[in-house]
C-alpha cells in the first residue's frame, strides 16, 4: 500500500525522505507543492524526473476525489461531495461572505453523537478522517472555485473532538507557513460538548476559536435533542465554557438552532440569558433548517431575530446567523441530505 504524504507534518516528511535515501530539502519542496494543491507528483516540476517516478510508485498525495458539486443559485455557496480512497462520502461547503471566503469541513465520515435535528448522524460513525483528508477538502474546494479561503470552520459532518488527534494535526499543519499559513484565529472548531476535550483544546490549541452547539436552555430540552447531554449536562458544559474563556482570554460562541415549540419563545430566551449572563460569549441564533425525518421544524428568520433580540435585551450578545446554501442542502444539519453519486 502506498504511503500518503499529505497526512505528514513537515518534520515527518523530512524523516521519510531521509529514510528513503533522499535529500531533506526535497521534502520541503514536496510539502509546498502538496499544500498549494498539486494533484500529483508529475506537477512538481522542480523535482528530478527520477524522483517523481519513484514517489509515484511508492507514495500518494491525493486523499479525496470530487464526486459531486452543487452550486447555490441564491448566494454563490458551493457544496462538495468527496469520496475517500475507501469509498466514504465526505461533504464540505465553500461560503462567500462580505469579509472573505470560508470553508466548512467535515472531521469524520458520519457521526456517533446522534443529535436529533442532524441528518449527518443518521447512519452513525463510519470512521475518523485523517488530517490529509481534512486538508484536501479545502484544497479541492479552492481548486474548483478558483478562490482562496481565509477562514476554516470544522463544523461539517462529525464531532471534531471525537477525532482530536487528527483535528489537531490538521490545525498544526495548515497553519504552517510552508502550508497555507492560515492564522489560528481564522479557524473555528465546533463541538457538541465533549468536556474533557474542551479542556484539552484550551490547553493545546488556545488561539483557535471554539463554538459549542448548545441548542437548549435546560437539561430537559437538551437531553431530548442531544444525547451527549446525558453524559455532560448543561451545568458542567457551561462551567467548562466559562473556564475556556478565562483560560484562553477568548470569547466562546454558542450555536443555537431555533426549533418551533421546542427551544424557542421568550421564556427559553430568558432562561438561556440567565445562564449565560456575565460570560464572554456570543450566541449565533439560526432558524433550524428543514430535516424532514427529524419531525422538527424551524421557526423562521423572524422568530430567530426575536429570540436574538430577547437575549440582547437581557445582556447576552446575540446575532442571527446568515444562512447560506439552503437550496442545495448545504445549511447546518443538512449536509447529508439528498446526496447521490452522479
Ligand atoms: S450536529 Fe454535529 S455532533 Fe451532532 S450528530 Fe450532527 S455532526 Fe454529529
Amino acid at each position: 500500500m502506498k504511503v500518503n504524504l499529505k497526512d505528514m507534518t513537515p518534520e515527518e516528511l523530512r524523516a521519510y525522505f531521509i529514510g528513503t535515501g533522499e535529500k531533506a530539502f526535497r521534502a520541503s519542496q514536496v510539502f509546498r507543492w502538496m499544500h498549494q494543491g498539486a494533484g500529483g507528483f508529475d506537477e512538481m516540476t522542480n523535482l528530478p524526473a527520477a524522483l517523481r517516478d519513484k514517489l509515484g510508485e511508492t507514495a500518494e498525495i491525493r486523499c479525496l476525489n470530487t464526486v459531486r458539486v452543487l452550486r447555490s443559485a441564491l448566494d454563490g455557496t458551493v457544496k462538495f461531495v468527496f469520496e475517500t480512497r475507501d469509498g466514504r462520502r465526505v461533504e464540505s461547503v465553500f461560503m462567500r461572505y462580505r469579509y472573505g471566503n470560508s470553508v466548512c469541513v467535515s472531521s469524520q465520515a458520519g457521526c456517533r453523537m446522534g443529535c436529533r435535528f442532524c441528518s449527518s448522524a443518521r447512519e452513525g460513525l463510519e470512521r475518523n478522517l485523517s488530517a490529509g483528508e481534512i486538508t484536501d477538502q479545502i484544497l479541492l474546494a479552492e481548486k474548483d472555485t478558483g478562490e482562496r479561503a481565509g477562514r476554516v470552520v470544522i463544523m461539517g459532518t462529525g464531532e471534531p473532538f471525537d477525532n482530536f488527534e487528527n483535528m489537531k494535526r490538521f490545525v498544526e499543519t495548515i497553519t504552517r507557513k510552508e502550508s497555507r499559513g492560515l492564522s489560528r484565529r481564522n479557524i473555528t472548531v465546533s463541538t457538541c460538548g465533549l468536556i474533557p476535550e474542551m479542556r484539552r483544546f484550551a490547553e493545546e490549541l488556545p488561539q483557535v476559536n471554539l463554538a459549542v452547539s448548545l441548542h437548549a436552555a435546560n437539561d430537559e430540552t437538551r437531553n431530548m435533542l442531544m444525547p451527549v447531554n446525558r453524559k455532560y449536562g448543561m451545568n458542567e458544559l457551561l462551567n467548562a465554557s466559562r473556564e475556556y474563556t478565562v483560560k484562553t482570554g477568548r470569547r466562546i460562541t454558542f450555536e443555537y438552532a431555533l426549533i418551533s415549540g421546542v427551544n424557542d419563545g421568550r421564556a427559553c430566551a430568558a432562561e438561556l440569558a440567565g445562564r449565560l449572563r456575565g460570560m464572554n460569549c456570543h450566541v449565533n441564533v439560526i432558524s433550524m433548517n428543514p430535516v424532514a425525518e427529524s419531525g422538527l421544524t424551524g421557526g423562521g428568520r423572524e422568530a430567530a431575530a426575536a429570540f436574538a433580540a430577547e437575549l440582547g435585551g437581557a445582556g447576552v450578545q446575540a446575532t442571527v446567523r446568515r444562512e447560506l446554501g439552503r437550496d442545495i442542502a448545504a445549511a447546518c444539519g443538512q449536509l447529508r441530505l439528498g446526496i447521490t453519486a452522479d
